[in-house]
């Protein structure tokens, strides 16, 4: 069966899934999502038996169905292979009675590289099929961890550039340090004087800009995005949560067709909505919790069905989630409109104008997948405390914020569904704050003298990623106010 996209505000846009790939953002601002949602057609033993990239094959094929067997297959080769520290990809960790599915293997530390470790690939493919020849410059925006992954994907990647805009005192150290000292000659980083959101408006705005646009064809380039609302970051999300399942079959803590809880820190909410596209292809998904920090939008949104963006930005201990506009819950809004994409749209533009918007009683009925809640600073902290000294696992403050969240959801349903937690990113990303969490007398001297700290605590190996960043040179000091932010892309393509 082929499955065509269309924009979640204009359902007469429609596009191929390579073509959506191509595009990142539909032409009129809205997001792509699939006109039907496939079911998985395998069994659930089958499932157990099956490597991560099988079950990458197995789940990406139903909706990438324009690409070939053999050209999925060898984006999935590609993607997925030592790059990865495991062999296992996204292995499960048991600690507490708690499965954490640790999405952090990849080369950048971060569940960013379960999907941007295969999108340039998906993304050179479309190109190839839909014989676009203009050089493909990628806009992304990231809270800290999309633009370093996004770079490692991408970085000399023939036909392609990439430019990324980080707030530039919204991240932590290591990942600030990550990104500067990205090679390739097709990278282009740049800290900008705001926060995530401005970050994430201005590329949209840059994006939608017809004078940018046109000058842009002028120079055979085109724009596409990283960012999670590309199909191509959202499919690959979906295949770790049948991974975390057949897992959780094979070591026989559920047993097939039993149901699983997710519990997902979130942002964007792109990873949270890959499980739920997850539950809708038939993965026997009981609950999906929605953990947020202190910027907890979407909680009063699922409690109240009104959506405010009207309130102070807060910085956090978990940078990746600190975010005010969720641009994925748009494909949600979309589903629970009943796919009538003149809600969707009349929704989104109030957002934008006002700043917030009400879904009606029926929509709130399609939330009843979702419970949502959230951390304090201070529980964020006490969590990473506690599941140590419980088990000995160290986790990081995303997954700390998502952990908290699933004890206080046991506590308060007494619900006993077997639970897994995505867990988004090491905790040597954040070293300052995981340190001072579990002993505040260790965290001194500067965040690099912390990553020894840090594996006499844990008895982890510094991985990979980090040894690298202790050496490596600063390539990247270019900064600017957000409402430069396209002249800076300007001089940096050479536009003008
Ligand atoms: C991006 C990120 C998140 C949030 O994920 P979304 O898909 O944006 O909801 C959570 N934790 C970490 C470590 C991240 O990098």
């Amino acid at each position: 069966m082929q499955i065509m996209y269309r924009s979640t505000r204009d359902s007469q846009l429609r596009a191929t899934a390579s073509q959506a790939v191509l595009q990142g953002l539909a032409p009129d601002g809205g997001l792509y999502v699939p006109e039907t949602i496939p079911s998985f057609d395998g069994s659930w033993e089958e499932l157990s038996k099956m490597s991560y990239r099988e079950t990458a094959r197995r789940v990406m094929r139903l909706l990438l169905t324009d690409y070939t067997e053999d050209e999925l297959q060898s984006c999935i080769d590609r993607a997925y292979d030592d790059k990865f520290d495991t062999e296992k990809i996204a292995p499960l960790r048991e600690a507490n009675g708690t499965e954490y599915l640790e999405l952090f293997h990849g080369a950048t530390i971060a569940f960013k590289d379960m999907a941007l470790s295969i999108l340039p690939h998906l993304m050179t493919t479309a190109a190839k099929k839909n014989r676009i020849t203009d050089e493909i410059v990628i806009l992304t925006a990231t809270s800290g961890d999309t633009g370093k992954a996004a770079m490692a994907g991408f970085a000399d990647v023939p036909g392609t550039k990439i430019i990324v805009f980080y707030p530039k005192d919204g991240v932590s150290v290591v990942q600030e340090r990550q990104m500067v000292t990205q090679r390739g000659a097709n990278v282009h980083v740049v800290g900008i004087h705001g926060n995530f959101d401005d970050a994430q408006t201005g590329v949209k705005n840059i994006f939608r800009d017809p004078d940018m646009n046109r000058k842009l064809k002028e120079h055979g380039m085109r724009f596409s995005s990283a960012n999670s609302i590309n199909i191509g970051r959202l499919v690959p999300q979906i295949v770790y949560y049948f991974y975390a399942y057949g897992q959780l079959v094979a070591e026989g803590r559920v047993k097939p067709g039993d149901v699983m809880n997710i519990t997902v820190p979130t942002g964007n909410f792109g990873n949270i909505l890959a499980a739920y596209y997850a539950k809708q292809m038939g993965l026997p998904v009981a609950k999906l919790i929605c953990a947020s920090n202190e910027n907890k939008v979407l909680v009063d949104f699922f409690r109240t069905g009104a959506y405010d963006r009207n309130r102070d930005f807060i910085l956090t201990s978990s940078p990746s989630m600190d975010i005010l506009i969720s641009s994925n819950l748009e494909r949600l809004i979309y589903r629970i409109a009943g796919e009538d994409s003149s809600v969707t749209a009349r929704l989104m533009k109030e957002l934008s104008s006002d700043g917030v918007y009400c879904i009606t009683e029926q929509m709130k009925e399609g939330l009843s997948d979702f419970y949502g809640n959230y951390a304090t600073e201070e529980e964020t902290a006490q969590e990473i405390k506690e599941v140590y000294l419980r088990s000995g696992y160290v986790i990081d403050t995303h997954t700390a914020v998502a952990s908290k969240v699933c004890r206080k959801y046991r506590e308060e349903t007494g619900d006993p569904v077997p639970m897994v937690v995505a867990s988004t990113a090491s905790p040597y990303k954040f070293l300052r704050a995981v340190i001072t969490a579990i002993d505040p007398a260790k965290a001194e001297g500067s965040d690099f003298d912390l990553i020894d700290v840090l594996r006499d605590i844990s008895g982890v190996k510094i991985p990979l990623a980090i040894e690298d960043i202790r050496t490596a040179p600063v390539l990247h000091d270019c900064q600017v106010d957000p409402q430069d932010m396209e002249k800076e892309i300007g001089r940096w393509l050479g536009l003008d």
